[in-house]
């Protein structure tokens, strides 16, 4: 791994700098304002909150993201960044290797709102290593090998949709009764299924339909450690990006609009199904029509810790807001093996005990 905190230097010397004294300055999570490591001087941001959604026709021509940004690829694990133009690509956040490369590409559409960092960085970093330290089942090795400065802040791309849906279904359901009968003089009970046909109308309204943007995430972390509140929506603003990285959407809108769609067929197929108290269904045919639609492209800020142990590498991903901490660790044969071996000697210990 290369010596982090050298590129970081490297990537302060160019930057955002104070309006004071010239120095890099850095997005502060604390003060939410831009920072100078140097004289302390700081520049308050004034977030607009009026976060605004983009129509649907804007779906195949939006806005580019152009401007003071450029995009850089890990030649390691592949994950595209994007970052302040004026900053030295350092390492990268999802496997800690220097080896990143500028890339002519463009960064594709800008981003409309985001969550600014609320955690500082080290605040991030120590509730990481606590979390580290907790868990039981992994190696003594790999915890001494964490390091606290390969902790980096990066946004994480999120697709958003809102629309009204309206639902018509037709189908075959059905409900399950007990029913007893008399055998022998003995009551006896058995199941059967009552079946009926419905149809019908169901209106929805959605609000922030959470898309990811990327797949450089499994799916299952970035659910623990949500969630991420509306409330802390901001509009994007580039200074967001003054210290920090945002990773590059690999998910086109449009096919995270298919992803949505799916989801919400599958909700309202649940919501038909409950509505009758169904327990069976036979077949149920929906058709949905959405209007209103709107979506926004949203970055969430995220902490992300890459460990290296025995050739693999271990993610961690600390929420920038809330503080909560998920990621992969690696198990320890020997602490499983330990422990169920004290298991069953309890056991053999109880058993004895009871026997006697
Ligand atoms: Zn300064
Ligand atoms: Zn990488």
């Amino acid at each position: 791994m290369a010596d982090f905190e050298q590129m970081q230097n490297l990537s302060e010397a160019i930057g955002y700098k104070c309006e004071g004294c010239g120095a890099p300055v850095e997005f502060d999570p604390q003060t939410q304002s831009l920072r100078c490591s140097h004289c302390g001087l700081e520049s308050k941001i004034d977030f607009d909150t009026s976060v605004n959604e983009r129509s649907f026709e804007e779906l195949f021509d939006c806005q580019p993201w152009q401007g003071g940004i450029k995009v850089i690829q890990c030649q390691n694990c592949g994950a595209k960044e994007v970052l302040d133009k004026n900053e030295i690509s350092s390492s990268c956040p999802f496997c800690g290797s220097p080896s990143v490369l500028e890339q002519d590409e463009l960064a594709g559409i800008k981003p409309d709102s985001a969550i600014p960092f609320k955690l500082q960085k080290q605040s991030a970093a120590s509730k990481c290593l606590k979390w580290l330290k907790s868990r039981f089942f992994a190696p003594s090795h790999f915890k001494k090998n964490v390091k606290l400065n390969s902790v980096k802040g990066c946004y994480l791309p999120t697709w958003t949709f809102d629309c009204q849906t309206t639902v018509f279904y037709e189908g075959r359901l059905g409900q399950r009764y007990t029913e007893t009968y008399v055998v022998n003089g003995k009551t006896m009970t058995r199941t059967k299924v009552r079946y009926f046909n419905v149809s019908g109308r169901l209106d929805k309204s959605y609000n922030d339909i959470y898309v990811k943007g990327s797949e450089v995430v499994n799916d299952k972390y970035l659910q623990r450690i949500q969630p991420f509140d509306m409330k802390d929506y901001v509009k994007y603003d580039d200074k967001l990006l003054a210290g920090f990285e945002a990773n590059h959407y690999t998910i086109q809108p449009i096919d995270a609009w298919h992803t949505a769609e799916d989801m919400i067929k599958s909700q309202c197929r649940q919501e038909i199904v409950w509505r009758y108290n169904a327990d069976e269904v036979v077949y149920l045919n929906l058709s949905l029509t959405h209007h209103s639609k709107s979506f926004k492209y949203l970055l969430l800020p995220v902490y992300i810790s890459a460990t290296n142990y025995k050739n693999k590498l271990y993610n961690q991903y600390v929420n920038g807001v809330t503080g909560k901490v998920t990621g992969k660790v690696p198990v320890s044969p020997l602490k499983v093996a330990l422990t169920c071996l004290v298991g069953v000697a309890v056991l053999v210990g109880l058993v004895l005990l009871l026997g006697s």
